[in-house]
């Protein structure tokens, strides 16, 4: 059982990931929908980077054994049950369904990244195992409502194939005769793919009646998809009508436990590393952060906002002039909290936009003028490497520097390897949605950390205190 506690009515849940209690929710429950932010800052809150999390997730890590955690992101008080929680007689010969991530980059036919497949596999080997019939289902990129071969997930299947050890069939659709079929010949411990579901526009409509067309021919639901589950879609959310029980996956258990629990009750000092290009798609995770960090550390395009809150000239940079005021109040906020807010010291600023561009390490206070920051410069680097040395957890969410161009990637290529070396000395380290994970897996460190999330999106919701739909959807199963 996840107790996944998101109700400032329940005060307190056991904890075993941290081994104590979790206490301090806040006190009113309307607490996270009127803050001192207000409304109108939070309703800018853009979506630009949902969708896009990379995995890294490690099967070790991921079935490792583990009593129940407490789970807390918002106002919502909710008991999750996770498949751990499911009696072998609950399982054996039943049909599961299973929804997975499987959304992979594909060149052609070709699966360029399979960490998301990977990722998939323990909850469907646990339950293959155990006599399951599993019924995976899954999306995969972004048909326009209709079969298009090259979103088909018949190369998941023979990956999946290959990391199974077994022969994954393929269903040629989601629905109907053709999974009734595939379906009826299965025997105990086989698993089945479906083809895509979004190759119905139901799918995202969360059609009632095309849930419950997944559902028939199923017993029992298990929701593994973190990357959607932000979704109120009908196979991670409708479905739940359909099937009881409705169980999380290890790969949800687990980025429930890093992303909500291990932030809302942390090891302290707690660091947040907050990148990124823009202080307006970062609003709610910073005033979530702000409630719950020791230390801020902000850091890439978001930085030139704040310096000019500070009065500071910033030449070129990218700057949102309408986010200046909300920079200047994040500082005091943070000032009036007692917590640290970093800003760079120096930075790498460049004469253009572009990985030839002539560039200088200046301090902040000397930008130039036509000159753009687009790294941290290494003063920086040391002052948040020797910070991070002194934490007990770390969240880091969004680049330092344009890390795509090799020529501004030192800054977030360093506090990469930092947080690898970090957590071999017991720090917790959680990196979480959009760029910092590709930046992690490009480092070659990703396997080095304690978590990074599947879920670009979903990451960034729950660290925000939000609930999930796909979640709320198990509690109520
Ligand atoms: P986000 O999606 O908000 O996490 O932003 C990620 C993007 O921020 C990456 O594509 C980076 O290249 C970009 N970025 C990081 N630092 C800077 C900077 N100093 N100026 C402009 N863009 C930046």
């Amino acid at each position: 059982m996840i107790a996944f506690v998101i109700n400032s009515a329940t005060k307190a849940a056991v904890s075993p990931l941290k081994g104590q209690i979790c206490r301090g929710l806040p006190k009113n429950p309307s607490f996270a929908a009127s803050t001192w932010l207000g409304q109108a800052a939070l309703s800018t809150r853009p979506r630009s980077s949902q969708g896009r999390g990379r995995s890294g997730v490690r099967e070790s890590a991921a079935t490792r054994a583990r009593a129940p955690v407490c789970v807390q992101t918002s106002d919502v008080a909710m008991r999750v049950r996770s498949i751990r929680d499911l009696q072998d007689a609950e399982i054996r010969g039943k049909r599961v369904f299973v929804r997975s991530d499987l959304n992979v980059p594909l060149d052609g036919k070709r699966i360029t990244d399979d960490t998301r497949i990977r990722a998939s596999v323990p909850t469907i080997k646990y339950l293959a195992d155990r006599g399951a019939k599993v019924i995976v289902v899954s999306h995969l990129g972004r048909p326009k409502g209709g079969f298009e071969d090259k979103y088909s997930l018949a190369p998941v299947a023979e990956r999946l194939s290959e990391l199974l050890g077994k022969k994954v069939r393929m269903a040629k659709d989601c629905i109907g005769d053709a999974v009734a079929t595939e379906v009826a010949a299965m025997s105990p411990g086989d698993v089945v793919l479906l083809e895509n579901v979004r190759f119905y526009p139901e799918e995202e409509k969360n059609d009632p009646d095309f849930a419950r067309k997944l559902a028939a021919n199923a017993d029992l639901y298990v929701n593994d998809a973190f990357g959607t589950a932000h979704r109120a879609h009908a196979s991670t959310e409708g479905v739940t009508a359909f099937l009881k029980p409705a169980v999380a996956g290890f790969l949800l258990e687990k980025e429930l436990d890093y992303l909500s629990n291990a932030i809302e009750s942390p090891k302290r000092p707690f660091a947040a590393i907050v990148g990124g290009s823009k202080v307006s798609t970062k609003i709610a995770v910073l005033e979530k952060l702000l409630q719950k960090c020791d230390t801020i550390i902000i850091g890439g395009g978001m930085v030139f906002t704040f310096l000019r809150a500070r009065g500071l000239k910033t030449g070129s940079s990218l700057v949102e002039e309408d986010k200046i005021e909300l920079a200047r109040v994040i500082e005091e906020e943070a000032r009036k909290r007692g917590i640290e807010l970093l800003l760079p010291l120096d930075v790498v600023v460049a004469d253009k936009f572009a990985n030839d561009a002539n560039t200088k390490v200046v301090p902040v206070e000397e930008i130039p003028d036509g000159w753009m920051g687009l790294d941290n410069g290494p003063e920086t680097t040391r002052m948040i490497q020797e910070k991070l040395r002194t934490m007990k957890t770390v969240l880091w969410n969004g680049p330092l520097g344009v890390f795509e161009m090799p020529n501004f990637a030192k800054g977030t290529f360093a506090i990469a390897e930092t947080l690898a070396e970090i957590t071999q000395n017991g720090c917790i380290t959680i990196v979480g949605g959009g760029d910092s994970v590709a930046a992690m897996e490009q480092s070659g460190k990703a396997d080095k950390v304690s978590h990074i999330s599947t879920g670009g999106g979903a990451a960034l919701e729950l660290i925000e205190g939000r609930v999930l739909p796909g979640v709320a959807a198990l509690q109520r199963a």
